[in-house]
């Protein structure tokens, strides 16, 4: 495997850093195959918004293509026009549906709107009208998660409207689950009847529910497309149980600084961290700008090697620091690498560290860390 560097204009040099995040294509794209082959025949495309969950949306997606993947969903309408740049061939949804800029912005770069809207559902068939060929959208019910989506009975009076919508070629018809990463909530199998029964309205379109929990939830979830995001890049799909998954990220940071303090010494802000007993303190160059959260502070630990080292005291803007005591003096000299994610901190675990979901760990680490990818 060869680490190259994220950047565009960094012809394979990797640029000095004192911290920086390690993306793994090949574990996404196993993550990806692993996805697929569960829920097979079922179609696996890649949610990829949000760049990709924060790690790379123009080298993570051209990785899935190549492994076979040839529908993509991304959020907004920047992010597929972007993306669109960087691979010319597959299928690109937009979840936000026609916002900002109307269907002409769909069309123009053969982009996938997700109408959730019965009026712009109305809207998109009427210009397909006009321009006389039926272009692909994909259309969102929804079945009890509130969020977006076509009600059932605003779905009754645009079907009473424009029964053409009953018969237009969707792409797909999909809806999304509210609880799914809680294998027994009963959200589950009430959303998935739901669905199935609104669906017998468009017969003979390809039905989508399910995004990575979904596809765990039990085959009569995988419907005929299932849309993963968050296990692609690592995270388990339910809270308690297994990951399935293989680690995608590792984030490193090396020390700046070690010392020594003696009983009573305070460490960081707030000297939210008196030693109790002669310590050893390492300062790492990663902090919550770099997306290591703050409510890991004085909870969570990182690794030298395979030597766990708690985080004591506050996390700062830029810094952390860690209780080295444990280590030979020599392990802990300036320079030296410590990952805050990598083998032995799975994104899960730090994010109950901090009280949040992996998801935002990922969406959240510092766009100034440095991604380096190790080619698929
Ligand atoms: C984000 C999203 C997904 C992907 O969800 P994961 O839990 O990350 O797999 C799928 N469908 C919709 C509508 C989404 O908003």
């Amino acid at each position: 495997m060869r680490a190259t560097d994220g950047a565009p204009d960094a012809v394979g040099t990797i640029e000095p850093a004192v911290a920086w995040l390690t993306v793994d294509l090949g574990a996404i794209v196993t993550n990806w195959r692993r996805i697929r082959d569960h829920v097979a025949p079922a179609e696996c495309a890649a949610v990829v918004k949000a760049d990709a969950y924060g790690l790379g949306a123009s080298r993570i997606a051209p990785a899935l293509a190549e492994a076979g993947c040839r529908l993509f969903f991304v959020a907004r309408l920047a992010e597929a026009m972007a993306l669109r740049l960087v691979l010319p061939e597959v299928e690109i949804a937009v979840l936000d549906g026609l916002e900002p800029f109307g269907p002409d912005a769909f069309i123009a770069d053969r982009l996938i709107p997700v109408l959730s809207e019965a009026v712009c559902a109305r809207r998109w068939i009427t210009h397909c009208r006009s321009i006389g060929a039926a272009r692909p959208a994909i259309l969102h019910l929804d079945t009890g998660l509130n969020r977006l989506g076509i009600q059932g009975e605003k779905l009754d009076d645009l079907l009473a409207e424009h029964p053409e919508a009953a018969s237009f070629p969707w792409r797909a018809v999909i809806s999304h689950l509210a609880c799914a990463t809680e294998a027994d909530h009963p959200m589950n199998p009430h959303q998935r009847d739901a669905f199935r029964s609104l669906a017998t309205r468009f017969p003979g379109r390809p039905l989508s529910l399910a995004a990575t929990s979904g596809c765990y939830l039990g085959a009569d979830y995988a419907f005929d497309l299932v849309r993963p995001g968050a296990g692609l890049y690592g995270i388990a799909p339910f809270e308690d149980g297994p990951n399935p998954f293989a680690q995608a990220v590792r984030m490193t940071a090396k020390i700046l600084q070690a010392r020594s303090i003696d009983t009573g010494e305070c460490v960081g802000y707030g000297a939210a961290f008196v030693a109790s007993a002669p310590t050893r303190v390492a300062t790492i160059a990663a902090g919550y700008a770099d997306g290591f959260p703050r409510a890991a502070g004085g909870i969570g630990v990182v690794h030298l090697g395979a030597i766990p080292l708690p985080v004591i005291g506050r996390i700062s803007m830029d810094l952390m620091t860690v209780d080295v005591s444990g280590v030979p003096v020599e392990a802990v000299r300036p320079g030296a690498e410590v990952d805050l994610l990598g083998p032995h901190r799975m994104v899960d675990a730090l994010a109950r560290d901090a009280g949040t979901i992996g998801y935002e760990i990922l969406t959240r680490l510092g766009t100034r860390l440095p991604r380096r990818y190790l080619d698929a």
